[in-house]
């Protein structure tokens, strides 16, 4: 609640973008809140933000936790601000009771997960794993034609005293806790979600060309009309992914006509895809026939498909949810595996080291919004298992 000061909308919820003057403000609450507890603050070159514990052997290498304090314009309270804040909550339990670990632990805030302000989202984790590099990322532009160069240069000058920490660091492992924003975990009453992966998601835009010709005068056999064209392949692509368990995920949520007139048998409609499905093999295949089905169901319009991201789907190794499901097992709290429908920075860490997520449940499934809301019992089972599996990996050898 303290934190959510910071962006704080009249809705209940937080509108704090990545690298604004609300985020800068929650970093320094976060470093407050941290200076009773001997942890090292640092930075990098991204804008990624941490706290360290440091452990008995400072040499080996760290067990990495946390997530985003960024959010979206018309953000909730909790969605990522949740897997920071629990992050630090271990770490100041571990301090109260005296305890160090063998490997540090570091908390960290990944800069710009949302990708509201500026696009794409996950950038701060995306680079620290060396999957973009930060050339990629310096000069995109938000709205007002702000650089992410210039902002993380202010976000910068704000904290002269922090370290730059190197990119890529080898890691032990890396543990998130987010909010599920979803529905899953309270319709089953577990507090605790075991994740087992995330989903991919891939995305085209689609333009089918056809011939501009009068409404009235035109005679069918002769008509090239793009919509129709349009509308055949949608038809075809939506068959093409209907499977018997509801895995593949497929959605046209827009569509433009040229010259969108009433009188005017079309000549370009263009439309969006978004495919989604858990399995990769799937996913791959799916989105690979996109062209064909396409080509041959407008026809005899032209077809031209251009991808505009791909993610595929991954699965977190079993040793980490093994270890996440032993830990809820250890303390009592019921869980249940779980796959993540949205994308989280794990996506990037899962890259370099073990990694792993826990859910807890948010009202309603809902999130995104500013009415989101977890109950604080929930939030507390999900940082005390977090805590045990956080020691559990900084004990390893
Ligand atoms: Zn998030």
């Amino acid at each position: 609640m303290d934190l959510a000061r910071h962006g704080a909308t009249p809705a209940g919820g937080v509108n704090r973008q990545a690298l604004s003057m609300e985020e800068i403000a929650a970093r320094r609450t976060l470093l407050q809140w941290a200076a009773g507890l001997d942890l090292r603050a640092g930075t990098d070159d991204a804008g990624n933000f941490f706290l360290r514990m440091e452990g008995s052997e400072p040499r080996a290498a760290a067990v990495l936790t946390g997530s985003h304090i960024d959010s979206q314009p018309t953000g909730g309270k909790f969605d990522g601000a949740y897997g920071v804040l629990a992050g630090l909550e271990c770490l100041q339990a571990f301090r109260e009771s005296g305890v160090r670990p063998r490997r540090s632990i570091e908390v960290v805030a990944w800069m710009n997960e949302e990708g509201s302000r500026f696009a794409p989202g996950m950038m701060g984790s995306s680079v620290f794993s060396g999957a973009r590099t930060l050339p990629e990322i310096l000069e995109v532009r938000d709205r007002q034609g702000i650089t992410v160069r210039s902002a993380l240069t202010t976000m910068q000058e704000a904290f002269p005293d922090l370290p730059r920490w190197e990119l890529q660091r080898p890691l032990h492992a890396y543990v998130e806790a987010h909010i599920e924003q979803g529905p899953l975990l309270e319709r089953h009453r577990r507090n605790i979600g075991v994740v087992t992966g995330i989903q991919g998601k891939r995305t085209f835009e689609v333009t089918v060309t056809g011939e501009q010709a009068h409404a009235g005068t035109a005679p069918r056999a002769e008509r090239k009309d793009a919509l129709l064209g349009a509308l055949r392949a949608i038809d075809a692509l939506c068959e093409l992914c209907r499977d018997e368990a509801d895995l593949a995920r497929f959605t046209v949520g827009r569509m433009d006509l040229l010259p969108n007139a009433p009188s005017v048998v079309p000549a370009r409609a263009t439309f969006s895809i978004d495919l989604r499905h858990p399995d990769s093999c799937v996913l791959r295949e799916l989105g690979d026939r996109i062209q064909a089905v396409c080509e041959h169901h407008a026809e005899p319009c032209g077809v031209r498909v251009r991808e505009l991201s791909t993610s595929m789907s991954l699965e977190f190794p079993l040793a980490a949810r093994e270890l996440i499901e032993a830990s809820a097992r250890r303390l009592g709290i019921p869980s249940m595996e779980i796959l993540s429908c949205a994308g989280h920075d794990a996506r990037y860490l899962h890259e370099v080291c073990m990694a792993g997520m826990i859910f807890v449940p948010c009202k309603g499934g809902i999130s995104h919004n500013e009415a989101e809301s977890v109950e604080p019992g929930e939030l507390a089972d999900g940082a005390r298992v977090l805590a045990e599996t956080l020691w559990t990996l900084a004990s390893q050898a």
